[in-house]
């Protein structure tokens, strides 16, 4: 077909136009992946019926995708919706199913969400247990994102056909980041934690392992930060429970937070790091009720504070303090002897101790790690001693 020479002039300018139109399109397209987006993972206890509120007020268009978990506690001493399906699943006990869909079903009322949730747990229920244990704890992670998708008015994303693991429970990356990539450019989606499809049913990433999925999801869209939201501010150095005025590590590395979960401190699982480390995507562990308080954030810096965490645990009267840290070992080898020292000459001048059984009656100082071993708590004298240094 021959065009006059001013057709052809306007067919070029149309194209060129279009050919602008589409190249911004997939500039705005690309910025917005790389750097535009958050992904937020939303741990149990903000999936609660008083709480899912507090979701809602952070997650706003900046967020290209949002992760979530079962429903929490409640209250001190409330049973967690895994752990309910893991017992409904052992005992087929009609009551304990009971107690999980009344969870889902205030959640959905006290929040005014416009779904059918009791067809949605008839449909959920009848497969609950046709299968494995893992499949029957995973239901949790899927009934909270069915309903937070519909409360945020964003879609849904079925985590069984978008994290795909092997036939040994090990993550098949290169196919769930690309499922991840095409399933969350068609928008902001909302998708369950904690488990994925393998062949035959689902598997898991174990117990807290939604943190794992956040990770995964902020690694796979490249995104500019993974927000992990608790209802702590973020990482403090000894546990604010049991011990007056603790402060939030502001900063640290990905090898320190790794360290710290390792070590037991239950605010990020272990296994959430290494994929956002690998693409250096920041973390940010934050309180979903305070979400402009204190935060900690992981990238490459490492901590500005020496002293990363102590923590205690208690096992049949032995009391194990473990401290993080990093101060030359001179330090905090002189540290520990003196507070030691402090705390046998303590003992004797109250009187509490005439034995030569001393409540310190072992340490062990390696280089980024100390453990104290006594019959005692020391964990609040040892918290004013160090944090003194
Ligand atoms: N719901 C699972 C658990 O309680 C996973 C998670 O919350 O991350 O362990």
């Amino acid at each position: 077909m021959r065009f006059s020479p001013h057709l052809r002039k306007v067919s070029q300018a149309k194209r060129a136009l279009t050919r602008t139109v589409l190249a911004r399109q997939y500039i705005c397209g690309v910025i917005f992946v790389q750097y535009g987006m958050i992904v937020a993972k939303f741990g149990g206890t903000a999936v609660t019926p008083r709480n899912l509120i507090y979701l809602k007020r952070i997650v706003t268009p900046a967020y290209g995708a949002v992760v979530v978990s079962a429903v929490g506690s409640e209250f001190y001493g409330d049973v967690k919706v895994t752990d309910l399906l893991l017992e409904y699943f052992q005992s087929g006990d009609e009551s304990v199913w009971q107690r999980i869909a009344d969870k889902y079903l205030r959640l959905a009322e006290v929040n005014g969400v416009n779904a059918d949730v009791q067809s949605l747990l008839a449909e959920v229920k009848s497969r609950a247990r046709s299968r494995d244990a893992a499949y029957c704890s995973s239901v949790g992670e899927e009934l909270s994102a069915r309903i937070v998708a519909v409360y945020l008015n964003r879609n849904y994303v079925e985590a069984e056909e978008t994290i795909r693991f092997d036939g040994n429970g090990k993550l098949l990356v290169a196919e769930t980041y690309s499922n991840v990539r095409k399933v969350f450019a068609r928008g902001c989606g909302v998708m369950g934690g904690f488990y994925g499809g393998a062949s035959g049913g689902r598997a898991t990433f174990g117990r807290g392992g939604g943190d794992v999925t956040g990770a995964v999801v902020a690694a796979a869209l490249n995104a500019s930060l993974y927000e992990n939201w608790t209802d702590a501010n973020g990482v403090c150095v000894a546990d604010p429970s049991k011990v007056h005025g603790v402060t939030t590590v502001a900063g640290m590395s990905y090898s320190e937070m790794r360290l710290l979960s390792l070590a037991g401190a239950e605010v990020l699982h272990p296994d959430a790091v290494s994929p956002c480390e690998q693409l250096s995507v920041p973390i940010r562990i934050g309180n979903f009720f305070h979400p402009d308080g204190a935060s900690t954030l992981v990238s490459r810096c490492p901590s500005r504070s020496k002293l990363l965490s102590i923590a205690e645990k208690e096992t049949d009267g032995v009391f194990v303090a473990t401290v993080l840290h990093s101060y030359p070992t001179w330090q905090i080898t002189s540290a520990v002897s003196d507070f030691i020292r402090t705390l046998t000459r303590g003992q004797t001048a109250l009187g509490r101790s005439y034995t030569p059984d001393p409540p310190v009656f072992r340490t062990e100082i390696d280089k980024r790690v100390v453990r104290i071993y006594s019959r005692q708590s020391v964990l609040n004298a040892l918290y004013k001693c160090l944090s003194a240094l």
